[in-house]
């Protein structure tokens, strides 16, 4: 059977070892007789898994102590919600970084919630590039900093973290967690729906400082706080146990990849394929981002006319790429080329960009 050349934005291709660890596994997982999907969410068996995504993070990431892990439901989005509720307090305000779609959204609910304000955007540029967050214009009492490490949908990615803010800084990292080595101790949260780099959605990690738990009201909704789920190791209600599974085995399938350097090069090396075409095109494609903005994880591009993209798109799917459609807000062309894609794969659409280039 071949496998797709998957270029999908999310959910996105998985590791092929990881799938086919699950199918080995799938129906008497490590002798118990049963799915990991039947397990008792209580069980030893189960336990074991959950322990083990938890550490192969922590180790990935060197996280330390200082930070709890969390595995919870309701994707990015919840957190666009959660992190308000727990962590605005009565008259303090957050400051947001307006970098794309995503960043808008995590903005327009922590305004329901409770006072926020823009830091920085760069909307006037149509999202092209990641602006510079002077730290000096954030007031020591602000309740917290958002940025979103990756923007999705315009393609653009923070190079260099804002530093020198005396406030918490926390990330949405959904589209790039484990794209390459972090230094954690820099954000005091960070969160990641698992379904571009991590497993399959419906799991959503989230990591911080303990310190922060302290904020949350205890008049928060029990499923809402997160100290409900901090004390309970993710496991108050029943957590989504395959998902965390499969995260487990994406996270043992970075590792024997030799871990985040490892795992950076190869990105940077598939971007690369991708970018440099796009440069050498002589205009042909049009990269939406500006250079020192540029996603390793999303590549964003037109064609010049609404013609030539069709048929880009047209010419494309019929060779087996797929996924390859921009974001609906924004047309044009986007190839996710996440930790999973093969660097083959990132090859082959170069050369079939290349090709078509020759051939229109
Ligand atoms: C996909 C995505 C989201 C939304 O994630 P859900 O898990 O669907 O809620 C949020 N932020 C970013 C940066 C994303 O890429």
């Amino acid at each position: 059977m071949n496998r797709a050349l998957n270029f999908n934005a999310g959910p996105a291709a998985l590791p092929e070892w990881a799938l086919k660890e699950a199918q080995n596994e799938l129906l008497n997982f490590r002798n118990t007789g049963m799915s990991v999907m039947e397990l008792s969410h209580r069980s030893k068996d189960y336990e074991a898994v959950h322990n083990e995504a938890q550490s192969l993070l922590r180790s990935l990431l060197s996280i330390s102590d200082e930070y709890e892990i969390l595995f919870l439901q309701g994707g990015a989005s919840l957190q666009f919600s959660m992190i308000p509720m727990n962590l605005l307090q009565e008259g303090q305000t957050a400051y947001y970084t307006l970098t794309g779609s995503w960043a808008e959204k995590a903005l327009q609910e922590a305004v329901k919630v409770g006072k926020a304000e823009i830091a920085v955007s760069s909307k006037e540029n149509n999202y092209k590039n990641i602006p510079v967050l002077d730290a000096t214009s954030i007031p020591s009492d602000a309740a917290y900093v958002h940025i979103t490490s990756n923007n999705t949908i315009y393609g653009t990615q923070w190079k260099q973290f804002p530093t020198g803010l005396n406030v918490p800084l926390i990330a949405d990292m959904s589209s790039d967690i484990l794209c390459k080595p972090l230094n954690m101790e820099q954000f005091d949260m960070i969160y990641a729906g698992a379904q571009k780099n991590l497993g399959p959605s419906g799991v959503t990690v989230v990591i911080m400082k303990k310190e922060l738990l302290e904020r949350s009201s205890d008049s928060l909704p029990t499923m809402l706080n997160y100290n409900t789920h901090a004390k309970n190791n993710s496991l108050y209600n029943t957590p989504p146990t395959f998902g965390i599974y499969l995260l487990s085995l994406v996270l043992r399938w970075v590792t024997d990849q030799g871990g985040l350097e490892a795992i950076e090069k190869k990105n940077e090396l598939k971007a690369s394929l991708l970018y440099n075409e796009i440069d050498n095109s002589n205009g042909f494609y049009n990269g939406h981002a500006e250079l020192d903005s540029r996603s390793t994880m999303n590549v964003t591009f037109t064609l010049n006319s609404e013609e030539a993209t069709k048929s880009f798109l047209a010419q494309a799917k019929e060779a087996g790429f797929v996924g390859l459609n921009g974001h609906r807000s924004v047309g044009g062309c986007r190839a996710s080329i996440y930790n999973a894609v093969p660097y083959e794969n990132v090859e082959r659409l170069a050369q079939f960009m290349s090709d078509f280039r020759k051939n229109y």
